[in-house]
């Protein structure tokens, strides 16, 4: 039998126990365990160990700092096996991205800890006799938001940007998938990370954020999630002249054009699809195939998405998990019966499979309509929209029509093209040729309603900083 974690709050460097919330495996939809609760009194403690943390953290030389987190993703990827059925069992993926995931997170923050190191200021030329010296300092104690997709990857970006930059953090994650936080904030007590310098709490959500983000020692807030959560959250920093990283829902155009070979770019789709089950805010979503090649593209994504193999993510050769939980089928259910009511031709899947977990398979709507809710709403599950256009124009206008701006994907083996869709797509992040939208060195994060600010490279680390200018008559 497979083994799910304890589940915990970690405090002032010591775990401790509460009632709370059942955790549900979508798989079969039979109870893990009980996420803790955190009482106002609990959150109180955290906030107080978490400015005792910042004061050391952000004092301990980053040589040190990065010693310490480098020991703590060793930590995990030898836990790696153990971390992966935990997270599979939670969170319904496949124990190979399960694996992938893990082994993303260690880059990430590993990435973050080698960069904590050359977080460099400035020094501005000026008159003689006044020296100009620019210092980026650490901002503070971090509260984090971390949903409930990426268990692991999306609690080690903001683990790794905050303690890297020599911050503190109280992360909120979420209460559905809780155990990858658990055993992230396991090894970073175990590699010997100072008591208050990474607190863990879970609860009810809005309940967490409306008592921490006004408080005075909260100085910066990262959510990841969805748009509306995302506004509350920005609004609610915002009355507090607090900054915020925010990465929210994306609704990602794939730009197929007629110069690439439709069969191979379809089963590259396919998998880039069926990624966690669609449950990603970089999921490719809206398909825009260019005439020549529309028909055959449609014929080859629906074999290949009707051919993959769905069920327990435990077995090494299901290629898609079940969704992560029961709310996602009801919204699948509604965008698919809307998109059929409008005139769009569903060619695989379309209705749940079986009665219990939560598994719905991938399903290639073609001929969709623009006033499809599909086509505006992010779906965060395995639907696939194809439109069939006429040139790259029309697709562009399509794709940037939508108030998301999150990721996009194109495949042309024209550099003309390339750069047409470099500098008209409105996306945070364009992958030409490729699924992958980032990685730890690169800026990960959204436009317009995707967001604000980045995780991950320079930009990233840099958002938890702030500047300060200290000029000097030296004469
Ligand atoms: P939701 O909008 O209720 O919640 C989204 C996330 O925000 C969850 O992790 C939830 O715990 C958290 N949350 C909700 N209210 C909060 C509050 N007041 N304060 C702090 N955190 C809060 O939706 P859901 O059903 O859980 O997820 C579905 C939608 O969420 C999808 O449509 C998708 O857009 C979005 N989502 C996006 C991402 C992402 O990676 N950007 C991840 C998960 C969910």
């Amino acid at each position: 039998m497979a083994q799910y974690p304890d589940l915990k709050l970690f405090i002032a460097g010591e775990w401790r126990t509460a009632g709370g919330a059942p955790v549900i495996n979508p798989a079969d939809e039979t109870t893990l365990g009980t996420v803790p609760h955190a009482s106002r009194a609990d959150l109180d403690d955290a906030l107080a160990a978490a400015q005792d943390g910042f004061r050391a953290w952000s004092r301990t030389a980053p040589a040190r700092r990065a010693e310490i987190i480098l020991r703590a993703t060793q930590l995990i990827r030898e836990r790696v096996e153990d971390l992966a059925v935990a997270m599979t069992l939670e969170q319904g993926k496949p124990i190979a991205q399960s694996r992938l995931e893990i082994i993303r997170g260690c880059e990430i923050i590993e990435w973050d800890a080698q960069e904590g190191r050359r977080v460099y200021g400035r020094i501005i030329p000026s008159e003689p006799g006044m020296r100009h010296s620019v210092l980026r300092q650490p901002i503070g104690v971090v509260a984090g938001f971390s949903p409930w997709n990426f268990p692991m990857s999306s609690p080690a970006r903001k683990v790794g940007g905050a303690l890297a930059a020599g911050c503190s953090i109280i992360l909120k994650a979420s209460e559905e998938t809780p155990a990858g936080a658990v055993q992230l904030v396991q090894a970073f007590a175990d590699a010997g990370l100072p008591r208050g310098v990474l607190n863990l709490v879970f609860g009810v959500p809005s309940e967490i954020s409306e008592y921490l983000i006004p408080q005075p020692s909260v100085r910066l807030v990262t959510f990841t999630g969805s748009v509306p959560v995302g506004k509350h959250l920005s609004a609610l920093a915002g009355a507090h002249m607090k900054p915020a990283i925010m990465e929210l829902g994306g609704h990602s155009p794939v730009f197929v054009c007629d110069d690439v070979d439709p069969a191979s770019t379809a089963a590259k789709s396919v998998v880039g699809k069926s990624r966690n089950a669609g449950q990603v805010c970089v999921s490719p979503t809206r398909f825009f195939v260019e005439d020549a090649i529309h028909d055959r593209f449609v014929e080859s994504f629906t074999q290949k998405a009707a051919a993959l193999k769905i069920g327990n993510g435990l077995d090494p050769a299901i290629e898609m998990g079940p969704l992560a939980n029961e709310r996602r089928l009801a919204a699948m259910d509604a965008l698919v019966t809307d998109a059929k009511a409008k005139g769009a031709r569903v060619t695989t899947g379309g209705s749940r499979i079986g009665n219990r977990g939560y598994y719905y398979p991938l399903t290639v709507i073609a001929d969709i309509p623009d006033n499809a809710r599909a086509m505006r709403e992010e779906p965060f599950g395995p639907l696939a929209l194809i439109s069939r256009v006429r040139n790259l124009d029309e697709a562009i206008e399509k794709a940037n029509a939508v108030p998301y701006g999150l990721a996009g994907y194109a495949f042309t083996n024209s550099a003309r093209n390339a750069d047409l869709l470099a500098e008209r797509v409105e996306v945070g992040n364009l992958s030409i040729n490729h699924f992958t939208a980032s990685t730890a060195e690169t800026p990960f994060g959204g436009v317009k309603d995707s967001g604000i600010g980045r995780e991950g490279g320079v930009e990233g680390l840099q958002c938890y900083t702030v500047v300060k200018n200290v000029s000097r008559l030296t004469a």
